[in-house]
């Protein structure tokens, strides 16, 4: 993709820590004015891309460039970019206003009332300029952190798991915040979680690392309703993979052997036509019927035994054990007339072929 100015591209960006590589050749295109979220489990190196970006960790090759100027040797002061950190970083012995300030104070800009009073407004905090820190909750501390990154016009805003210190119910509320903020101003965010509803829920797009790389990166739909790989299958809620082999093509299907069955999947949802793969289906997608007869003209079915159910208000959770002792998971809506299946019932669990996806069983893990 070519580089549209203001675009934020890591181009083979790799990072070792002696033997170890926690970032490893990583590329990409962020364009300019999206939300982005870097989503991944502890340890694959999100940070570290992160403190790349910021100057804050040097390369050990690699590049960064914004809007096709190259800034990978500028020092962090000097970078359009600024990070908000999940620790707030806040100064404790200055108030918010001057907390806000201080960047502008720093630049040595004299009239700065208007400005850092615009900046309370956008993050809902007018008239707490006066408080202390210590003052503050933790969502309001981190819209004070807020507010003084973003008071400095980046073009780019880096946030380290912001919300990673609130409760959940102010993890939630701050999403939608944080969202609503990314719009008004209409810069760049990249954003750094091991929390795959806060990336779904803010991002429009979401790169999944995996060990230092990018598994797969798209709109939230598209990696949740059609991953990849098994890693981003199964980090991106629950997937139910079924180990089958390709068995053939009929017209625009996959046929595949699993479980002494034949099942099929549209070509367009096959990420491996040929080999060993899985069957793969979310649990909202797989419903129950009390026999094969109640099946639904088109579906797919396995069949199974209730082994368990929780109830988790929206909908019941069921796992249903096959005849090969495989369990797969199922979702029952709770909307309409509460009907639970008892534990022990003998049931089918079917599926729309076009809601299941097809994936290679050697790319990545299971
Ligand atoms: P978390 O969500 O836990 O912060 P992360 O995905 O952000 O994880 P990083 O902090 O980028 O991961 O770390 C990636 C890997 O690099 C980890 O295995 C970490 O131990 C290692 N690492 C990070 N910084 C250093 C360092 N200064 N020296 C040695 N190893 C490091």
């Amino acid at each position: 993709m070519a580089a549209e100015n203001g675009d934020l591209r890591l181009v083979s960006l790799t990072k070792r820590f002696g033997i170890f590589t926690a970032v490893d050749d990583l590329s990409l295109t962020i364009p300019q004015g999206g939300f982005f979220a870097l989503l991944g489990a502890s340890g694959c190196g999100k940070t570290t891309t992160l403190r790349m970006v910021a100057g804050l960790e040097e390369p050990t090759s690699g590049k960064v460039q914004l809007g096709g100027r190259d800034i990978s040797r500028l020092r962090p002061y000097k970078r359009p970019v600024n990070t908000v950190f999940q620790s707030y970083a806040l100064f404790p012995h200055l108030d918010v206003f001057e907390n806000v300030a201080f960047g502008l104070r720093r630049r040595g800009i004299g009239d700065i009332r208007a400005q850092v009073e615009r900046m309370l407004a956008l993050v809902q905090l007018e008239g707490y300029g006066k408080r202390r820190p210590a003052q503050l909750s933790g969502g309001q501390q981190q819209r004070v952190a807020l507010a003084r990154a973003l008071i400095n016009h980046p073009q780019v805003l880096l946030l380290d798991e912001p919300l990673g210190a609130l409760d959940l119910k102010l993890r939630r509320q701050m999403q939608i915040e944080l969202k609503r903020i990314q719009t008004e101003v209409g810069l760049t965010f990249v954003h750094v979680t091991h929390d795959q509803e806060e990336a779904m829920t803010m991002a429009d797009t979401v790169a999944v690392m995996n060990a230092g790389r990018i598994e797969q990166l798209g709109a939230p739909a598209e990696i949740y309703e059609f991953p990849s790989t098994p890693f981003v299958a199964n980090f991106l809620g629950q997937s139910n993979l079924l180990a089958g082999q390709v068995a053939g093509r009929s017209g625009d299907d996959i046929l595949v052997s699993a479980y002494g069955s034949r099942f099929s999947v549209p070509a367009a949802r096959c990420r491996a036509v040929d080999g060993d793969v899985y069957l793969g289906v979310r649990p909202e997608k797989l419903h129950l019927a009390p026999d094969s007869d109640s099946v639904p003209a088109g579906h797919q079915w396995v069949t199974g035994v209730v082994s368990d159910s929780s109830y988790v208000g929206v909908s019941t959770q069921y796992l249903v054990r096959t005849p090969w002792g495989t369990e797969v998971s199922a979702f029952a809506s709770n909307a309409g007339v509460l009907a639970q299946v008892p534990l022990g019932a003998h049931v089918v669990a079917y599926w729309r072929p076009d809601h299941a996806f097809l994936l290679g069983r050697e790319a990545g893990a299971g």
